[in-house]
């Protein structure tokens, strides 16, 4: 079966739109009508106005669509697409967490489940939680989580008090230092861009620090030849077709026997998963009501702080 036509001709008849993550796979990524970070995706779900949309990405990304647009259908190709990120933040123990650290106001990233947003006052991305905690007056107390690193990268941006959650990505934290040493002394020119959720010493050998969407932009405006990319390969499609001139290298694992710089919960979607999704309009995501009007509350806050700031 020719899934690119079948997925063509489903959208159209039942007005449905897909959405898909950068760290999705090359074919998936281009069957999207929209692919992007999470902050993109979370505005794009926001305004656009099909009955259906399909989220190519993992499980919280797909509930922050449906916490915008309650009244869409919401699907994901495969409901075991979690996050390793969102699954290290319980709300019982979060809560906990809350009252231990009191007076503090709660910015959590976007990659936490629907429950931990209806806990949190504003919600950031990894493209915008820097300015989100400038935006706030300088004696504020902050908690931020779930991405200890992430945390670690914002204190270090703003010197702001910030009490961080210990959860990391299992994917970002795996990338090796040695590996990125040896790559550039192998390739001298090339520079070092890596995504926030790494850990410091990875961080503190990078040329420049973004979210995949900054990183994109970096190496689409910068006059170099050469990447070395510490964050999930999928990017690196949007990479080539930018600048198909450059070379882009991924950076490995620490495990070299594992692929596990490549998400295992992105990659769980697929073009045959896709077809099927839109064709029974099965799984859903359903959240509930008074979560989803709890959660609209940050996201939106975030949305508006950075329609402010131009984000
Ligand atoms: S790359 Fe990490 S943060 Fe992103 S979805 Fe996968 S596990 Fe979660």
């Amino acid at each position: 079966m020719n899934f690119i036509d079948e997925i063509k001709k489903l959208k159209q008849k039942k007005n449905a739109t897909i959405l898909a993550h950068y760290y999705q796979v090359p074919e998936i990524q281009d069957i999207a009508d929209f692919v992007g970070d999470s902050l993109a995706l979370s505005q794009k779900a926001e305004s656009n106005d099909a009955d259906i949309v399909l989220f190519a990405g993992v499980k919280f990304m797909a509930e922050t669509a449906k916490i915008l647009s309650p009244g869409k259908k919401v699907l994901i190709p495969d409901i075991n697409a979690g996050c390793s990120l969102a699954d290290s933040c319980k709300a019982k123990d979060f809560k906990k967490f809350i009252k231990d650290n009191p007076g503090r106001t709660v910015i959590t990233y976007v990659n936490t489940t629907a429950e931990i947003k209806a806990l949190s006052d504003i919600s950031c991305t990894s493209s915008n939680a820097v300015e989100i905690v400038n935006s706030l007056p300088p004696d504020e107390k902050i908690i931020f989580a779930p991405d200890r690193n992430l945390g670690n990268h914002i204190i270090n941006k703003t010197g702001r008090d910030i009490v961080v959650w210990n959860g990391t990505c299992h994917v970002h934290e795996e990338f090796s230092l040695e590996a990125i040493i040896k790559m550039k002394e192998e390739n001298k020119e090339a520079k070092v861009i890596v995504h926030p959720e790494c850990e410091l010493p990875v961080r503190m050998i990078a040329d420049y620090i973004g979210s995949t969407t900054a990183l994109l932009q970096f190496t689409k405006n910068d006059s170099s030849k050469c990447y070395i990319v510490a964050t999930e390969p999928g990017i690196i499609h949007q990479m080539k077709k930018e600048n198909p001139q450059k070379t882009y290298l991924a950076v490995p694992p620490r495990d070299s026997t594992c692929g596990c710089s490549e998400c295992n919960f992105m990659k769980l979607i697929t073009m045959e998963k896709i077809y099927r999704c839109l064709k029974t309009e099965k799984p859903e995501i359903h959240v509930n009501s008074k979560i989803i009007s709890d959660a609209q509350k940050p996201i939106k806050r975030m949305l508006e702080i950075s329609r402010k700031l131009g984000l």
